[in-house]
């Protein structure tokens, strides 16, 4: 009942909110109704930002790597030195969710969890997860690729290894200042923006992992430079092989990015988006690399 329920004003909002989560389910409680309040007012993650997330790719009714967004979150949590509830119960969770999705939707999904450090007064961690039908913006630059403005980090690329409080490679909820560069890239024309550190190497997008193309060799960028670990780099890249690349991690100067042989975004809903400009010069592109990465990762190129 509460999910025929949920449904139904998921479709009836959907009318005026295609971004209306369609499935949302509460760590301990199970799937609720998407309408209904769900955080108290003092909740840490909404006062400061104080949590971790993880964003996956649903396609066939299932989250594609969650073992790994898991692993990740925990890491996150570990970092930001408050305690998660154990794998199983977070996997438990995320199927409660996906068991609601199977039924009410088909095509790709993105699956969020979401844990808070719970309310300012103290308790359990706030938990839960969502699932939202992926917009098909979202997923055209697979097939039209992404315009990329440079956007300074204000830090080299070292920077963030020597000062944990940075939180480089946490997937914290504090993401104002992505959304911020992602503004702000639009307002030059571009489709996103791109990292770069204050000593000129290119980093990462700020929802994306950043890949390139040297030869025969798939690149990104070390996590010893601060960026998030990406579960769909680090897919690709143990594929790879699989079609005949090699790969490696490194860094690589902007400049000698725009002169790469193809580059690309990759994240876990977006999937892989070759990039056509960087600041308004044309970047090579590898139409058949491009396709041998889709297909390794499985991701659905639109028409
Ligand atoms: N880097 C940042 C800063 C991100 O926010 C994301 C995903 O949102 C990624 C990289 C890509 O990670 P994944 O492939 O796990 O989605």
């Amino acid at each position: 009942m509460v999910l025929r329920r949920a449904l139904v004003g998921s479709r009836r909002r959907g009318e005026h909110n295609e971004r209306m989560a369609l499935v949302t389910a509460v760590l301990h409680r199970g799937v609720v109704d998407s309408d209904a309040p769900l955080l108290c007012a003092d909740d840490l993650g909404v006062l400061r930002g104080d949590g971790v997330f993880e964003t996956i790719n649903v396609r066939g009714g299932a989250a594609f790597l969650l073992s790994e967004h898991l692993d990740r979150m925990a890491n996150s949590a570990r970092r930001m030195e408050f305690e998660l509830p154990p794998k199983a119960e977070l996997a438990e969770l995320a199927e409660q969710a996906l068991v609601a999705w199977r039924e009410r939707a088909e095509g790709e999904g993105a699956l969020r969890l979401v844990a808070t450090r719970g309310r300012e007064a103290g308790g359990p961690p706030t938990v839960y997860a969502t699932v939202d039908p992926v917009p098909r913006e979202r997923i055209l630059p697979r097939r039209d690729g992404l315009r990329i403005a440079t956007a300074t980090l204000g830090v080299n690329a070292d920077a963030r290894g020597d000062a944990p409080w940075l939180l480089g490679g946490v997937k914290a909820l504090s993401y104002a200042s992505m959304m911020a560069v992602t503004r702000w890239a639009k307002a030059q024309g571009a489709d996103d923006a791109l990292w770069v550190s204050a000593d000129g190497f290119a980093l990462e997008g700020p929802t994306s992992s950043l890949l390139w193309l040297e030869g025969d060799t798939i690149c990104t960028t070390p996590t010893s430079a601060g960026i998030l670990p990406g579960t769909t780099s680090a897919y690709l890249l143990e594929q790879a092989p699989k079609a005949g690349l090699k790969t490696a991690e490194k860094l690589i100067a902007v400049g000698d990015l725009k002169n790469a042989e193809a580059a690309w975004l990759s994240s876990s809903v977006r999937g892989v988006a070759f990039i056509t400009q960087i600041d308004g010069e044309s970047v090579a592109q590898r139409p058949d690399i491009t396709a041998e990465l889709d297909k390794l990762a499985g991701f659905e190129v639109p028409s």
